[in-house]
């Protein structure tokens, strides 16, 4: 049917001029509402059914909804609900995300409105737009969806609420629940969208890993030490590796048993740990096979901290450079490399001086490359126990070393470890 006919029928079945309707229908196909959601709306503002049969998508199984699909109707049970306030069209709007489930699958949504469901609920979602979301179908629930409770309860594979261990939760993770111990914690003032903000940035552990926290709402509950039950929260990716964050949304409360958590990073071959993506704590041995070009004694931009060369920032251009020292080396244990990133502190302790002595011994040398040269003398084909945050990227993989130390094992305890690893 063309927009015409469309008006034409709504015209005489509301018994309103033809006009006025096809005035309403093609802004509203301008805002890409699906016709028959669009037919609907235009019902109900002139007093009409809008439940007419016609208008009335196709109940799905979420196995089967696709994004080609302008809405569905679906029978579902809720799994999470999270909440999340965001900047939308200039105006702050409080929409809930989560996922739906069936006996067939599970699906995003987000709804636009506030709707009466929470997790555990079996409901009926009507007239839900599918829209795609990094290729997969997710649903929108808006103004003209309806929620109702379904007459059996919907049985799916799925487990019900947002309870993970920190090792589970990856970046877009809605309203998820997590019980840690706060291991380090820092008030912070940040340039948010509302000017200047205090927030919270920590980083929080369970059994099963380290992750940084941010708490956008400070919440007093949440201190050092703490161990917590953190309700609502959403995970992003924030330098290669998952954060977790609190919002004005989420509820703290005090556990009354300790979280336990390992106090040392876990131990990885750098084959594994690339290939699981980023990490936040981590703990690499392997054999230091080359110092790359960029360490030593270096010069960074003071507004960016990024590297200068010569005498230009990337982003800055000319700048006055300010001395840093540095070290890019290269780490192999035989199943992978990985590009270890010493900061000031670590650079100076294996090069055995500070920048002063650095920019003393390349004056004497006229030449900065120096103290690169005393570096690679003093680690290369050396083995090291590096632990640090682990990022990959289409540039590679990066090791942010907290810690740098020659490796205490013994080599031979080693290569049947990783013999042992091979055989597994
Ligand atoms: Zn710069």
């Amino acid at each position: 049917m063309q927009l015409d006919d469309h008006a034409e029928e709504l015209a005489s079945n509301l018994g309103v001029d033809k006009a006025e309707v096809k005035d309403d229908l093609e802004s509203l196909l301008e805002y890409n509402v699906p016709v028959e959601e669009a037919k609907a709306s235009i019902r109900r503002k002139h007093g009409g059914d809008s439940s007419s049969s016609a208008s009335a998508p196709t109940a799905k199984s979420l196995a089967d909804v696709t994004p080609e699909d302008g809405s569905v109707t679906a029978t579902v049970r809720v799994l999470t609900k999270g909440t999340r306030s965001i900047r939308y069209q200039g105006e702050d709007q409080i929409i809930r995300e989560g996922e739906f489930a069936d006996d067939t699958g599970r699906i995003s949504y987000t709804a636009w409105e506030e709707f009466d469901f929470e997790p555990g609920d079996s409901i009926t979602v009507g007239n839900a737009n599918v829209r795609e979301w990094e290729g997969k179908p997710e649903l929108n629930l808006g103004t003209n969806t309806t929620v109702a409770t379904a007459s059996e309860p919907v049985e799916t594979p799925y487990d019900v609420g947002g309870d993970r261990d920190l090792i589970d939760l990856e970046p877009g993770d809605r309203g998820r629940a997590v019980e840690v111990v706060v291991q380090e914690l820092d008030r912070r003032t940040i340039d948010g969208r509302d000017g200047e903000t205090e927030i919270l940035s920590g980083v929080v552990a369970d059994e099963t890993a380290r992750l940084p926290l941010t708490d956008w709402d400070p919440h007093a509950d949440i201190e050092e030490g703490a161990s917590v039950r953190l309700e609502d929260v959403y995970v992003r990716e924030y330098r290669g590796v998952p954060q977790v964050n609190v919002t004005e949304f989420s509820t703290v409360e005090r556990l009354d048993r300790e979280v336990s958590a390992p106090s040392t990073a876990p131990r990885m071959g750098i084959g594994e740990a690339v290939t699981s993506g980023g990490l936040f704590d981590v703990e690499l041995v392997g054999n230091v096979i080359e110092v790359r070009d960029g360490s030593g004694l270096i010069e960074r931009c003071p507004e960016c901290g990024r590297v200068v060369q010569n005498g230009q920032c990337r982003a800055h251009g000319d700048v006055e450079g300010e001395d840093d020292l540095r070290v890019k080396a290269i780490l192999d244990d035989g199943t992978g490399t990985v590009t270890a990133v010493l900061d000031t502190d670590l650079t100076a302790a294996v090069y055995g001086g500070d920048i002063e002595d650095a920019k003393q011994a390349a004056r004497d040398a006229m030449d900065k490359e120096v103290v690169a040269d005393e570096i690679r003398d003093r680690i290369v084909g050396r083995e090291y126990r590096v632990r640090g945050s682990l990022s990959v990227d289409e540039y590679g993989a990066n090791l942010d070393a907290d810690e740098f130390a020659e490796s205490a094992d013994d080599p031979a305890d080693r290569a049947s470890e990783l013999l042992a690893g091979v055989a597994r």
